[in-house]
């Protein structure tokens, strides 16, 4: 259950000033938006993600909107390895010298199969992708979000990460890791540091991943990802402060 009434939360412009933020797929869909949304509320920006051309597009609408410059950082998830997160997170410590927000939101879909049937290279390149991936960044990168006054993590989870859905394969298992990594990064940090953690559902959005998974569906009934940004502003900033180990839902 959300702790803030998302319809009527107006966050203040300068919500996220002189705070570093890092997203993930930040070239399309949802976290497009959001890198921009962010970038307006006065955050600086790391775009990362596989298709350069389409940050460099992200970067230039934020530049033209006034805001901070932001970093682009390629990084093609599936392939990643621990040392290139380590040397991602010494690169930005150089760079930025803290980092003040994550925001996991990358992932493949997979195929919608039996698990019978399900093929084995996919599996893995969703699990690599979806939940190795964010594993292995999360902890490189928890020294440089120690450095922060308060930082914030967030895992994007999905509606077949709260409840295993038949068909769904390696992306519903892969969501459950999620949710699961989400709430013990929340348990372990709570004592230790000034950093929270929390898993948000996005809820059904229109972007090419949604498409992709509903083929039939009429995309005109669907919330847009600007439609959403209220809980992903709300635990990216300060407001959700001392707000961790939730589970929460974007509408
Ligand atoms: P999109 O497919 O529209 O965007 C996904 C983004 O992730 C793209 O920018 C893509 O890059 C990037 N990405 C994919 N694979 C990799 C990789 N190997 N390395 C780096 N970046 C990669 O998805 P959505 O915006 O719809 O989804 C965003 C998040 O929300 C996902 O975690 C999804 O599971 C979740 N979600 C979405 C829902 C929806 O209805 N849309 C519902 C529930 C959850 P590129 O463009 O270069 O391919």
């Amino acid at each position: 259950m959300p702790l803030i009434d998302l319809a009527s939360y107006r966050p203040p412009a300068n919500l996220l000033q002189d705070r570093v933020i890092l997203v993930t797929g930040a070239g399309d869909g949802i976290g497009r938006t959001a890198a921009i949304s962010f970038a307006k509320h006065g955050a600086q920006l790391i775009l990362t993600g596989r298709t350069v051309s389409k940050l460099e597009q992200v970067h230039d609408e934020i530049q033209a909107a006034g805001c901070p410059q932001p970093g682009i950082y390629p990084l093609d998830l599936t392939g990643a390895t621990a040392e290139d997160y380590q040397q991602m997170a010494d690169i930005l410590d150089r760079e930025y010298g803290c980092l003040d927000g994550l925001l996991h939101n990358a992932s493949i879909l997979g195929n919608r199969l039996p698990l019978q049937y399900y093929p084995a290279d996919v599996w893995q390149r969703v699990i690599q992708t979806n939940l190795n991936a964010p594993f292995l960044m999360t902890r490189a990168l928890l020294t440089l979000m120690q450095k922060s006054r308060d930082a914030s993590i967030i895992f994007t989870s999905s509606g077949v990460g709260q409840l295993p859905r038949a068909y769904w394969g390696a992306y519903s298992v892969s969501k459950h890791g999620i949710e699961a990594m989400s709430a013990i990064f929340a348990q372990e940090l709570e004592k230790t540091s000034a950093i929270r953690v929390n898993a948000l559902n996005p809820g059904a959005t229109r972007t090419h991943m949604r498409a992709e998974a509903y083929p039939a569906e009429d995309p005109g009934k669907l919330k847009m990802p600007a439609d959403i940004m209220a809980l992903y502003l709300y635990l990216i900033g300060p407001d959700s402060l001392g707000v961790t180990g939730q589970s929460l839902n974007a509408q």
